[in-house]
């Protein structure tokens, strides 16, 4: 239970009451995220009031029928604009669920995917994040419009979409200041650098402003830049304007995944086409948790916790 800004106690309470049309989902893994940090230490526009169950990378197995699954991590409504617009990911009244962080979690049946056959649990839970990073690739030209590719940040985000434009047969560069970050993108089939220039498409996921606008820097003339990475709340990033205006440059903000596309990463992952176990370390307990989400720097890697 998180008690407040890095207030984080290992408490016994009662499993979570499954509301009407809810599911008890006994968890066998769930994963650390930069989000999950960013709840950690400062809160979240998403997170219940205090004190608030979190974790939204979560597999495990449904109580009542023992059926694998992964714990999506919202519902979005199917009523407002976006919605009726196919874009569920930005909803204007999704119901969040949070909570992996525990032995169980209660949530909507909807929210739910099965899990294709062979797919590990820690590897599972990370079919959310890889979603967001399908939808990502999803608002870029395609690879025959923007066979140039950068991605600025090496954490678990930028490593995987960099694994997947890779895959599309992208030529990749990963810009990253910590050398461990740009050896996994090595490994991976990309170039790394310190900064990357002259790309048809850049891929912001780091969540800062500085950021945001070395991804405009980076960007060739009429080429996309796509923001992946969300900053602190409330925060403005100063853009150049000469870019934007006399090179046409198209800036697009990535959110969030829709259920198809979570479907697409639990396929990707089952299939090897993603390594998920080059991120993956632990498995750790609940108790190392708040150790794990203060870890700052070094590789990029994504805590199994079994709860
Ligand atoms: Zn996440
Ligand atoms: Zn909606």
């Amino acid at each position: 239970m998180l008690h407040g800004p890095e207030d984080l106690r290992v408490e016994a309470v009662a499993d979570p009451q499954p509301g009407p049309g809810d599911v008890l989902v006994r968890v066998e893994a769930a994963t650390t995220c930069g989000t999950d940090v960013k709840m950690w230490r400062r809160g979240h526009p998403i997170l219940g009031p205090y004190p608030a169950r979190f974790g939204h990378e979560t597999a495990g197995r449904r109580a009542d029928t023992g059926e694998r699954v992964l714990v999506g991590d919202s519902v979005a409504c199917g009523r407002c604009a976006p919605c009726a617009a196919g874009r569920p990911q930005i909803c204007r009244a999704p119901r969040w669920v949070l909570g992996g962080f525990a032995e169980a979690i209660a949530a909507p049946a909807e929210a739910l995917h099965p899990l294709p056959d062979g797919l590990e649990p820690a590897g599972a839970a990370m079919a959310e994040p890889l979603a967001a990073a399908v939808h990502a690739l999803d608002r870029a030209p395609r690879r025959e419009l923007a066979p140039d590719a950068g991605v600025l940040g090496g954490g678990p985000m930028g490593q995987m979409l960099a694994a997947l434009l890779v895959a599309e047969g992208r030529t990749v560069t990963l810009a990253d200041p910590h050398p461990e970050r740009r050896t996994q993108a090595e490994a991976l089939g990309a170039m790394s650098a310190e900064r990357v220039r002259d790309c048809d498409v850049v891929f912001e996921a780091v969540g800062h402003p500085d950021a945001w606008r070395a991804a405009v820097d980076a960007c060739a003339p009429g080429g996309t830049v796509v923001f992946v990475g969300g900053c602190a709340t409330g925060t403005d990033a100063a853009l150049p304007t000469r870019p934007l205006h006399y090179d046409e440059l198209d800036l697009r903000g990535a959110f969030h995944h829709s259920p198809a596309e979570v479907d697409r990463a639990l396929a990707l992952l089952a299939e090897g086409s993603v390594d998920w176990r080059s991120l993956a370390a632990g498995p750790i307990g609940l108790d190392d948790l708040p150790a794990a989400l203060a870890e700052a720097g070094g590789p990029a890697r994504k805590w199994v916790v079994v709860p």
